[in-house]
C-alpha cells in the first residue's frame, strides 16, 4: 500500500494480541507520552495532522489494507486494532476510519494510554467495540517523571466514562503495564487498586509485563533507552502482583 507515514507508521497483519481473535493492528504515529519502558518509540515523534482534503483517500486505502484479512476476523472473532502511538492523538484520521469499520461491520478495538481531551475520548470509544485502556503510575509527580506527562486527565477520563457513560464503561478493559523499578512498587499498585475499587465499577485487570523487544529500536533511533539494564519481572513477582490484585477481589490476568 502507499506510504502511510507520518499518520501510521505500521501495519501489522495476523496480530493476536491486543484485542480478541486474529487481528489487524494499525499503528498510530504520534503520542502525547514518552513513557520510558516504550517498544515502540519510533511512534512517539507527532506526525503531521492530516489535511482534511486527504482523509477520505486514507480512511479508504486502510479500510482496503484491513478488509484484506475479514476471512480470519470471522472465523476468529477479531478484526482490526488501533494502537500507537496514541490513535486519540489524530482523531481527524481515527474517528472516520471507526465509522467506515463499523460500516463494513469490521470490529474495532482501540488500544489507548486515555491521555486525551474528553469529545475525543467520548466520541472515539462510543465509535469503538473496544477500548484497552493503560493504567500506569497513580503519583503525578512519578507520571511526570516516566512517561512525560502528568496523570490527571486519564484519571479524570477513566472515572468519567465509567461512571457517566455505561455504553463506553461496558466497552472498557483495564490493563496495567508491570515495569520494573517504575511502576511495580507495591505502593504505586495498592494505590491503583484503591482508585479502581472507589472511582470505577471494574474488578478485571490485565498485568502486562515489561519485555526487552524494543530494545534495538532505541539504538537504532539513538535515543536513550533508560531502561536498558531492566530485565523483565520474574514469575514469582508477576504472580505476587496478580495477588495483591486478587486479594482485593479482581480478577487479575497476566497477559493481554
Ligand atoms: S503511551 Fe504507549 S506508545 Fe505512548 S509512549 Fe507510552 S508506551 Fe509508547
Amino acid at each position: 500500500m502507499t506510504n502511510i507515514t507520518p499518520y501510521i507508521f505500521k501495519v501489522q497483519r495476523y496480530s493476536i494480541h491486543d484485542g480478541p481473535g486474529i487481528r489487524t493492528t494499525l499503528f498510530f504515529q504520534g503520542c502525547p507520552l514518552a513513557c520510558q519502558w516504550c517498544h515502540n518509540p519510533e511512534s512517539q515523534a507527532m506526525g503531521q495532522v492530516p489535511e482534511v482534503k486527504n482523509i477520505g483517500e486514507l480512511v479508504e486505502s486502510l479500510v482496503l489494507e484491513i478488509e484484506r484479512d475479514r476471512i480470519f476476523y470471522d472465523e476468529s472473532g477479531g478484526g482490526v486494532t488501533f494502537s500507537g502511538g496514541e490513535p486519540l492523538a489524530q482523531p481527524k484520521l481515527l474517528l472516520p476510519l471507526l465509522s467506515a469499520c463499523r460500516e463494513q461491520e469490521i470490529h474495532t478495538c482501540l488500544d489507548t494510554c486515555g491521555f486525551a481531551p474528553f469529545n475525543i475520548f467520548k466520541a472515539a470509544a462510543t465509535a469503538a467495540d473496544l477500548v484497552l485502556f493503560d493504567i500506569k503510575i497513580m503519583a503525578d509527580q512519578d507520571h511526570q517523571i516516566f512517561t512525560g506527562k502528568p496523570v490527571g486527565q486519564i484519571l479524570e477520563n477513566l472515572k468519567n466514562f465509567s461512571r457517566q457513560f455505561p455504553h463506553i464503561r461496558e466497552k472498557m478493559k483495564l490493563r496495567f503495564p508491570l515495569i520494573p523499578a517504575r511502576t511495580d512498587t507495591r505502593d504505586n499498585i495498592r494505590q491503583i487498586i484503591e482508585f479502581i475499587t472507589r472511582q470505577t465499577p471494574y474488578r478485571d485487570i490485565h498485568i502486562l509485563p515489561f519485555h526487552t523487544s524494543g530494545d534495538g529500536k532505541y539504538e537504532r533511533l539513538k535515543m536513550k533507552n533508560k531502561l536498558k539494564h531492566i530485565c523483565p519481572p520474574t514469575v514469582e513477582h508477576l504472580e505476587e502482583v496478580r495477588q495483591m490484585f486478587a486479594a482485593k477481589g479482581f480478577n487479575a490476568i497476566i497477559g493481554g
